[in-house]
Parts: C-alpha cells; structure tokens; sequence
C-alpha cells in the first residue's frame, strides 16, 4: 500500500450524466476525481443506464461510483465535486432531479454522519437507489454505510426495476 492509500478516510463518489455525452461527461468527471489534490482514485464501477427517477421526460442517466482515499474532510472535498460540476457545465436551477450534465453525490466519507445545512452523510438516497448500489456493489460490497448495513446486502435488495437499470458494456 502507498503513502498516500495509508492516509485520510475512505470515500464513495456517485457520479450521474443525462445531458451532453453522458457517457463522455461520466468518465471525465472520473479522470478529474482521479486528478483531485488530496484524493487517490482506488476504484471505479462499470457505467451504467438507469430511467430518470421524478420528472420522467428527461433522457436516461447513465451511472457510476468510485472509491477514493482522501485526506480532504467531507466539507472541502464536496466544495471541490461542486466544482466539478460546475467546470462540466452544471446549471443550478432549482430543479430537483432534473436533467443536468453531471451530478457528483458524496455517498460516504469514512465513518461520518452528518445531518447539517448542505451536507448529509451518509448520503440519504443510498439505500433506495439501484444505480447507486449496484455500481457501489461492485466496488464495494463489503464497506459497511454507517447507521445501515453493508453494501451487497442494500444490493440484493433493490432489484433492477424501479428505475430499470442496466449495465453498460465497458
Ligand atoms: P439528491 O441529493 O436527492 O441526489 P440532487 O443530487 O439532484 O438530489 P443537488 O441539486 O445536486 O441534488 O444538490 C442539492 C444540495 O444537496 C447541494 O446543494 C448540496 O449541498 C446538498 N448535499 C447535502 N448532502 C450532500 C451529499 N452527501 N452529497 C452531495 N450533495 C449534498
Ligand atoms: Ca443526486
Ligand atoms: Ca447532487
């Protein structure tokens, strides 16, 4: 193991495109967490499609998680996903789940729970969507979501219906 895997806190990235080459948008969001000062790429899932959740007539997400070690504290290093998205064009109107180019959840930083204005970890969607755990299953199944269970065990039981998903060949 590196010095720089040794260090800082284990974190989950789920990374989510509907507009603009999604595909094309998820894997340069991943190449600019891979880039990230204070923040070792560890793994990435295969990309996956999955139906809108809300507002339907939008065009499909595709989906992904990574795994980074980080020495970044939960607040700086969703600061820097913001800018992120920001820097692949994300447009801020109100619009929950709506279309956007790239939405960057942090899903789980270490062992922290945190319910305060702007930030909620672990993140509260996690046990309810498939394409979180299904990519974060792949990556992941063992890590245990704190004030939940393990992650093959919230997979197993999500089913790959609601929203349909699939998983992409690579
Ligand atoms: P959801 O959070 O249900 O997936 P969303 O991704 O569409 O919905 P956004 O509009 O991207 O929601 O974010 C709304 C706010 O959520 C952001 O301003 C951010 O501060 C806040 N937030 C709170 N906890 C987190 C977290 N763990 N990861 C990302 N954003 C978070
Ligand atoms: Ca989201
Ligand atoms: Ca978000």
């Amino acid at each position: 193991m590196t010095t720089q895997q040794s260090h800082g806190w284990a974190a989950y990235v789920g990374v989510g495109s509907n507009l603009e080459s999604p595909r094309e948008q998820v894997e340069q969001a991943i190449s600019a967490i891979a880039q990230m000062e204070g923040c070792f790429l560890v793994a990435k899932s295969s990309l996956y499609r999955s139906e809108p959740m809300g507002q339907v007539d939008q065009a499909d997400f595709i989906n992904a998680v990574v795994a980074v070690q980080t020495v970044l504290d939960p607040r700086t290093l969703l600061a820097k996903l913001q800018g992120i998205e920001q820097d692949q064009g994300r447009v801020r109107d109100g619009e929950h789940w709506g279309p956007r180019t790239l939405d960057l959840d942090l899903l789980m930083h270490g062992s922290s729970v945190i319910d305060e204005p702007g930030l909620t970890l672990p993140h509260p969607g996690i046990a309810l969507r498939n394409f979180v755990l299904l990519p974060f299953a792949e990556i992941a199944s063992d890590v245990v979501i704190p004030e939940l269970t393990d992650v093959a065990t919230l997979a197993r039981k999500i089913g790959t219906s609601n929203p349909a998903i699939e998983k992409l060949a690579q």
